[in-house]
């Protein structure tokens, strides 16, 4: 039978290639003799005896194969996941590239300039100091004639050396004191994540880059100070103070020793700690592209038909992951800025996304065959995992303390996708266990009878719009032959401030001149919540019966006020077959505004307005303007942030069908993302999202603020009451 060549075969290949060059430029060096008559260099291996000599190149070469297994056995573990369709395209190599490139120029570290400086400071001179050893190596294997480094190339060789050691060993001080250091310099997501394993590596960094100057200084003493070594301008000084100290000699052979086995240090802990995220997290960043849409969970088979061989769905052991998913666990740098933005941990819940992702790590380590170092080693010796079975280090609390928000993914320097893992887990919770909050069987059931999380009658789908007359209501499978179908949502439809909303946006789109129908009772839950809870059943049920409904009318443009109706309809009905132009409101509002087909000219709101982000239309769709630019439209307004705004905007805390369950740890999300809201100062507060509205209303009441204060509402009331009270004093006034 032939053996598939297989990725981790590849590793130890390419490792053992690396080791045998290595190994062999030491017997080519050590046999031809090169030797550079120029006076202004420095002899390769000068002063280091030849039992030394044949020690560094026995001993890398046998590091470096004994790398590259770890390393494979890393590679093999990922290949224990289901098939992830990652793969290389004319159509997305551009984009693999420039994800590439982000991660190896730091581009997205440096979105937090202190950490971002600081890596940078590390990463960047380490490279250039391989750059400048690996020179050196070259030179020394050249005969005579092709070497190059002498004269003005080696004093600028000597100068750029010696500033990247001087930057590197900068940086490596600053990170420990970022990390060590007084409490008030560790920011509070590497103080509760720090461990042995930091030290240790922390420690072997900074031995190379002291070692290193430390072996220079004694090197340039050794030689009588040569003058061309004064562009060493840290190892030159150095070497005047240690110069006359005596036994110069044999302390540049110690400090070489030392400086070796640092770099020998280095490559052990490379495969085993955290520091292989040097490897793994730009390869992760080059497959992060993938074809599916920022807000579109992964497909899963036909659940409805049955149409299925698999007999477990969702996520309970390390096989049911992808590999990409599990790759992920390996690029993680621990660096915890997905723990620093999510709105559950930071409201006291159990969850802490990089958590997520160590555990699963964890878990992917110890059952491995053989096992490997867990993701952060060191210290964290007291983990058990027994089995390999999710649970026994991920509990069902942080699984269903998540809103779906995607900060975490959002903000994660090497994209890895953690949002998709707790919404695969969610799955199989509810799937195969069902085992979700009781709560959510009162909205699974109101969806599944009555096709509505509120358990409201169908009948009154269309009830907000009974005295609008120019909303036509068309009968399911009738021919639509609006230009655009208003997709109203369940909120729209049921919730009575969302029943405004919706009743806002037909009269600003009959301004407008939109010609626009809604479905009425033939609407049905998008099932977005029902998705997000990991009932896939369901949510399966409820999409198939909408497009099926919106196939036979020929829909082809929706509009939405709902994110969640938006991102469900745009991004996951193509999954099943449902392939529609959607729009949110906000998107319409914006073309409309522009187009001068709704005209606000002289609509004003004297008002302190503040805007707060929906998840949804935010960082899951990368709407942020639009709703901006249409409260920016309107006169009078003082448009203002929050803090926390755009992609780094705080969740609500109703997302991931969090709306139906109660939050019973730690203070409420929407109270404090409320309480955020407040302190801007803003007397109004614009929503683009049902969830929302509700969620900062119910907010900014238990706050104590009453609505004459502080008002809160959807973008498209705000519109209305300027756009109305401009009417009425023109009316007034005629
Ligand atoms: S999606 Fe949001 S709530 Fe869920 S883990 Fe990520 S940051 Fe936390
Ligand atoms: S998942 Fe991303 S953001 Fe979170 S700790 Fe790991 S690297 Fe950092």
């Amino acid at each position: 039978m032939r053996t598939r060549i297989k990725p981790h075969h590849i590793v130890v290949a390419l490792g053992v290639a690396i080791a045998l060059f290595t190994a062999l430029s030491g017997i080519v060096a050590g046999v031809a003799g090169f030797h550079s008559d120029s006076p202004i260099t420095r002899e390769v291996f000068g002063n280091i005896p030849a039992p030394l000599k044949v020690a560094f190149y026995t001993v890398i070469p046998a590091l470096l194969v004994y790398g590259a297994v770890l390393f494979a056995h890393r590679v093999k573990n990922w290949q224990r996941g289901r098939p992830d369709n990652r793969r290389t395209t004319l159509h997305n190599a551009k984009h693999r590239m420039a994800d590439f490139r982000a991660g190896v120029y730091m581009r997205t570290l440096l979105r937090e300039p202190g950490a971002g400086v600081m890596h940078s400071l590390i990463y960047f001179s380490f490279l250039i100091l391989l750059g400048v050893t690996t020179t050196l190596e070259v030179d020394h294997q050249l005969p005579d004639g092709l070497k190059f480094l002498h004269g003005d190339v080696y004093r600028a060789y000597s100068a750029v050396g010696d500033a990247a050691g001087l930057v590197f060993v900068a940086g490596m001080v600053w990170a420990i004191l970022r990390r060590f250091g007084p409490p008030a310099w560790r920011p509070y997501r590497i103080r509760i994540k720090t461990s042995a394993e930091h030290a240790v590596i922390a420690g072997v960094l900074l031995a190379i880059g002291v070692t290193g100057f430390g072996a220079e200084a004694f090197r340039i003493a050794a030689d009588g100070l040569p003058d061309h070594e004064r562009w060493s301008f840290i190892g030159y000084p150095l070497a005047t103070l240690v110069d006359g100290s005596g036994a110069v000699a044999g302390w540049h052979q110690a400090w070489w020793v030392a400086h070796v086995i640092a770099f020998m240090a280095f490559l052990v802990i490379l495969p085993t700690t955290m520091l292989r995220h040097m490897f793994t997290s730009p390869l992760n960043m080059y497959l992060s592209h993938r074809d599916r849409p920022k807000g579109a969970m992964r497909p899963m088979p036909d659940l409805v038909e049955g149409d299925t061989e698999l007999e477990t769905f969702g996520a309970s052991v390390v096989e049911d992951f992808s590999w990409k998913q599990l790759l992920d666990t390996d690029a993680c740098t621990m660096c915890g800025r997905c723990t620093s933005v999510c709105p559950a941990h930071a409201t006291g819940k159990p969850l802490d996304p990089r958590e997520i992702v160590l555990k699963t790590g964890e878990v992917m380590a110890r059952t491995g065959s053989p096992p490997t170092s867990p993701p952060l080693g060191t210290g964290e010796a007291e983990v058990q995992v027994p089995a390999n079975w999710m649970f026994e280090r991920i509990s069902n609390e942080e699984l269903w303390a998540c809103t779906s928000c995607r900060a975490c993914d959002e903000i994660c320097p090497v994209n890895i996708e953690i949002l998709d893992k707790i919404l695969d887990m969610r799955r199989y919770l509810t799937l195969m266990e069902s085992d979700f909050p009781s709560e959510l069987g009162q909205a699974f059931r109101g969806m599944e009878n009555s096709s509505n999380p509120w358990s409201m009658s169908q009948t009154e789908r269309a009830d907000w719009a009974r005295d609008l007359d120019g909303v036509r209501v068309i009968a399911g499978g009738d021919p639509l032959d609006a230009e655009y179908l208003y997709w109203v949502g369940c909120a729209g439809s049921f919730d009575d401030k969302n029943k405004k909303v919706a009743r806002a946006m037909a009269l600003l789109m009959e301004r407008a001149g939109i010609d626009f129908a809604i479905l009425g009772p033939a609407e049905n839950c998008t099932g977005d919540s029902a998705r997000r809870s990991g009932n896939e059943y369901l949510f399966q049920m409820l999409a198939s019966a909408n497009i099926s409904t919106l196939n036979s009318m020929g829909v082809r443009k929706i509009v939405t006020q709902c994110p969640h109706c938006f991102n469900t309809l745009a991004n996951e009905y193509p999954q099943l077959g449902g392939h529609y132009e959607v729009v949110h409101h906000s998107q319409l509002l914006d073309a409309l505004v522009a187009e001068g087909r709704l005209d606000l000219e002289g609509a004003t709101l004297e008002e302190r307005v503040v805007y707060h982000d929906s998840c949804y239309l935010g960082r899951h769709n990368d709407v942020y303007l639009a709703p901006r630019r249409v409260l920016g439209a309107l006169g009078g307004i003082d448009l203002v942030e929050a803090p926390r705004n755009g992609t780094k905007g705080m969740c609500c805390g109703a997302g991931g069908a969090r709306m139906w369950m109660e939050e019973t740890i730690g203070t409420k999300v929407n109270d404090e993302r409320s309480r955020e809201l407040l302190d801007t100062g803003a007397s109004r507060i614009a929503t683009a999202c049902p969830f929302c509205y509700i969620m900062m209303d119910d907010g900014v009441r238990a706050a104590g603020v009453e609505e004459d204060s502080v008002q809160v509402a959807d973008i498209a009331l705000h519109v209305l009451e300027a756009v109305e009270a401009r009417d009425s004093a023109a009316r007034a006034g005629d």
